[in-house]
């Protein structure tokens, strides 16, 4: 098991988690770029969001929901704030384990890409 994200979900890499249930953890990115940068995963390894299936579209809703609860949380939720999913090399996806960034707290860039 050489996935980081999976090692974080079985307890054997350290994290600062913020929120965990049956499906999914969330915690703090260890080289955040904004004042709140999390990471939400499932449990689950699934490599990327191109490998969803329609069958697991629950799976991504619970995701978004969580992501918006910990933006409250968080206290950004008022100022804004923004959700990334990056998929595939091009799609600067480093962490071959599916994962949203929950990214805010500052003014961000104009531009996505
Ligand atoms: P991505 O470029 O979308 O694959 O994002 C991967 C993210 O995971 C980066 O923002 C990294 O800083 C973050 N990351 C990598 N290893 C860890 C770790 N051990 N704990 C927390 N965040 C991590
Ligand atoms: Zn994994």
């Amino acid at each position: 098991m050489d996935c980081i994200f999976c090692q974080i979900v079985a307890g054997k890499v350290p994290s600062e988690i913020l929120y965990q249930d049956e499906e999914l953890i969330a915690f703090r990115d260890i080289n955040p770029i904004a004042p709140t940068h999390l990471v939400i995963i499932p449990r689950e390894h699934i490599p990327s969001l191109a490998d969803l299936s329609e069958a697991q579209s629950p799976l991504t809703g619970h995701m978004v929901n969580i992501a918006n609860q910990l933006a409250k949380r968080e206290g950004i939720a008022e100022g804004g704030y923004r959700l990334v999913i990056n998929c595939g090399e091009e799609g600067g996806q480093a962490v071959p384990h599916l994962h949203m960034h929950l990214l805010g707290g500052r003014k961000l860039s104009d531009k996505l890409g």
